[in-house]
């Protein structure tokens, strides 16, 4: 949907109710580049300042792993990234840090590999290594999984999901010597099996591709995120956490479902 008729919309939406928690998704945080028409680029001067508002806003401020219990969820912000684009630690991890805001990082880990893509213009940023990861984890910050190589998992035969969900978490787990309690689909697609097989792997949440505040009922193997992207200004993210653009995971249902 056109960025201008989104940002029309929500100002005329209601700000959203109170209550429930919202994660916060983030991609690469690094100087604008053509042809990043996902705008998946935030500059790093734009993510301070909204980190900045953020850490006195009011908002309590938790892990990702924090939200799953009842009572640290309500009014809750958990901030995430996905995709392990190096420019996270040099942009936003010294952000994080002064701040004291935790974080998530969801790692693919042929990412890690050192494998460069030549399919979506996305894969070919540099990615953190192996070391970048270890030092993430000794910062404090929490290591995710994003899958052993970037798949859809919906509709992937049963062992191949299992090797995409299970062999990700091992070696996350063995090379970085920290436990890996959340995922995050890859391309914010999931199905009935990928829910299944990632709570068979042993975490306690993941992540799904649908815009929103989640609220009671929550199913922890799809919840739902605001993703901030490169094209927000404070403004439009301020809009964002107060619940103007929750109207969008409707209409992304809708459109899923059509
Ligand atoms: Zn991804």
């Amino acid at each position: 949907m056109r960025r201008l008729l989104k940002r029309s919309i929500s100002r005329l939406a209601l700000r959203g109710r109170p209550g429930g928690f919202r994660i916060l998704l983030y991609h690469s945080i690094d100087r604008a580049v053509a042809g990043d028409r996902l705008a998946l680029r935030i500059a790093p001067g734009e993510f301070a300042r909204q980190m900045a508002w953020l850490a006195t806003s009011g908002y309590r401020l938790v892990p990702l792993e924090a939200v799953v219990s009842a009572a640290a969820a309500d009014g809750a912000v958990a901030v995430t990234f996905d995709d392990g684009y190096r420019d996270q630690l040099d942009h936003a991890v010294p952000v994080l840090r002064h701040l004291g805001i935790p974080a998530t990082f969801f790692l693919t880990t042929r990412f890690l590999d050192g494998w460069t893509g030549r399919g979506r213009y996305w894969e070919a940023w540099p990615h953190m290594s192996w070391q970048d990861a270890a030092e993430l984890a000794r910062a404090g910050f929490a290591i995710g999984a994003h899958s052993a190589t970037h798949a859809v998992l919906a509709g992937l035969a049963a062992t191949r999901l299992a090797e995409e969900v299970r062999d990700c978490k091992k070696a996350l787990e063995d090379r970085l010597g920290t436990r890996v309690s959340s995922f995050s689909y890859p391309h914010g697609v999931c199905d009935r099996p990928a829910m299944r097989a990632v709570e068979g792997a042993g975490y306690d949440l993941a992540c799904a591709g649908l815009f929103g505040v989640n609220r009671p009922p929550i199913d922890r193997f799809s919840l739902l995120r605001t993703e901030i992207d490169g094209a927000d200004r404070l403004a439009d993210f301020v809009r964002k956490l107060r619940g103007h653009y929750d109207w969008l995971g409707r209409w992304q249902r809708w459109r899923r479902d059509a």
